[in-house]
C-alpha cells in the first residue's frame, strides 16, 4: 500500500481506502462484507468510511463494521482510520438532518453506539446547510473534537467557496479542517475548478469519493447492465435510466486505453485520479473480494504518458 500525507497534518491515509455506502447493509450478505473488510485491512486499507445513513436501512452499515469490528479487529483499532457524518437525512423531525449542532451531536452519539466504538478518528460534515450558520456546524464539529469523539474534523460535498469558509472557521476555533471529501471521478470534475486549489493552499487534503462513478468506469457495464450490479438494484443510488448510450461509448474508448496500458478500466480511473498529487486518496465501493483485488493492483501503475493523458482527455471532455 502506498500512504499519503493528508493536507499538511500528521495523519497518512492508505491511497485506496475503502466506503461502505452501498454493500455492507442489512440487506447485503454478511459473511461477504466480513471477506471483504478482513482482504481490505490485510492489503493494507487503513481507512473506513461510514455515514450515519449507509445502509439499506439507514444506520445498518455502522452496525455491519461494528459487530466485524468486535469479531476481528479489536487488536487493531488503533491501526484504522474511521469516519462518520452526519447532515443528510437520518431520522423524521427537524433533528435528523443537515447541519445544526443538535443534528450532528446526537448523529455522532448513535453512530458510536451503533459501531460499538468510544471514538470515530474524522468526523464529517456530509454537505453544507444553507439555513444554518456555519459558524454553528463547525462548532459542532469542533465540540466532538474538544470531547475526544472524534479524533479530526471533515467536511464533504462543500463548494470551494464553503470549503474556505469552513476551513476558516475551524482554525479560529481551534480544531483545524483535516481533510474534504468531494465526488470526483473522470466523468466528474467539479473539484478541478477551484476546490482543489482552496485546500492545497490551506493544508486540508482531499479523499475522492465515488472514483468510478458508481461503477461505471470498470468493466461493469461495458455489455450492459448485470443483474448483481448496483444500476440493477432497487436500492442503488446509480439508476439505470442514467446509464446513456453516449456513456457506454467513452466507456468502451476508455477501456480500450485502459487495455493498452495492460490495466482495467478501473484502475486506469482510480490511477488518473490519484495522479494529481493534492488527491490524499481514493474512496472506492466494492460488491466482492474479486472487485477489491482489481482495485488494489492499481498502485502497480500510476503513471501517465502525456500522449495517453491526451487520449483519455478528448474522451472525457
Ligand atoms: P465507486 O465509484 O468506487 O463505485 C463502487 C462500485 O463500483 C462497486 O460497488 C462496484 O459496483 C463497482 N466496482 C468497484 N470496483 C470494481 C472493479 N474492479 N470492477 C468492476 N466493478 C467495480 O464508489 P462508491 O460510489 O461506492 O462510493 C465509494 C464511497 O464513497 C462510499 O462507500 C462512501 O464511503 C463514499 N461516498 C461519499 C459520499 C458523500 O456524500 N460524502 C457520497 C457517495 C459515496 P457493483 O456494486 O455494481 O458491483
Amino acid at each position: 500500500m502506498v500512504y499519503n500525507r493528508c493536507g499538511t497534518s500528521g495523519i497518512k491515509l492508505p491511497a485506496i481506502s475503502l466506503g461502505l455506502w452501498h454493500n455492507f447493509g442489512g440487506v447485503d450478505i454478511f459473511e461477504n462484507c466480513r471477506e471483504m473488510l478482513r482482504k481490505a485491512f490485510d492489503a493494507g486499507i487503513t481507512h473506513f468510511d461510514l455515514a450515519n445513513n449507509y445502509g439499506p436501512p439507514p444506520g445498518s452499515a455502522e452496525e455491519t463494521f461494528g459487530k466485524i469490528l468486535k469479531q476481528d479487529f479489536v487488536a487493531y483499532r488503533d491501526e484504522m482510520i474511521i469516519s462518520t457524518k452526519a447532515g443528510y437525512y437520518m431520522w423524521p423531525g427537524p433533528y435528523g438532518e443537515w447541519g445544526s449542532r443538535k443534528n450532528l451531536i446526537s448523529s455522532l452519539n448513535q453512530s458510536l453506539k451503533r459501531m460499538q466504538i468510544e471514538y470515530v478518528d474524522i468526523f464529517y460534515s456530509h454537505r453544507p446547510d444553507p439555513e444554518t450558520p456555519m459558524e454553528e456546524t463547525m462548532s459542532a464539529l469542533d465540540h466532538a473534537v474538544r470531547q475526544g469523539k472524534a479524533l479530526y474534523a471533515g467536511i464533504s460535498n462543500y463548494s470551494a467557496a464553503q470549503a474556505k469558509k469552513a476551513i476558516t472557521i475551524l482554525n479560529e476555533l481551534g480544531t483545524s479542517c483535516l481533510i474534504h471529501q468531494p465526488r470526483y471521478s473522470m466523468f466528474e470534475r467539479w473539484v478541478e475548478g477551484g476546490l482543489l486549489d482552496v485546500l492545497e493552499k490551506d493544508g486540508v487534503g482531499c479523499i475522492a469519493f465515488s472514483p468510478l462513478a458508481q461503477g461505471l468506469l470498470t468493466n461493469r457495464y461495458l455489455k450492459g447492465i448485470p443483474e448483481d450490479s448496483r444500476a440493477a438494484k432497487a436500492h442503488g443510488f446509480l439508476k439505470r435510466e442514467s446509464i446513456t448510450d453516449a456513456q457506454i461509448s467513452k466507456i468502451q474508448k476508455l477501456n480500450a486505453i485502459a487495455e493498452n496500458r495492460g490495466q482495467s478500466l478501473a484502475q486506469m480511473a482510480l490511477a488518473w485520479v490519484l495522479k494529481d498529487p493534492r488527491i490524499t486518496s481514493v474512496l472506492i465501493g466494492a460488491s466482492s473480494t474479486a472487485q477489491l483485488d482489481d482495485n488494489l493492483k492499481t498502485l502497480q501503475n500510476l503513471k501517465f504518458s502525456a500522449d495517453e493523458l491526451k487520449k483519455i482527455e478528448t474522451i472525457i471532455a
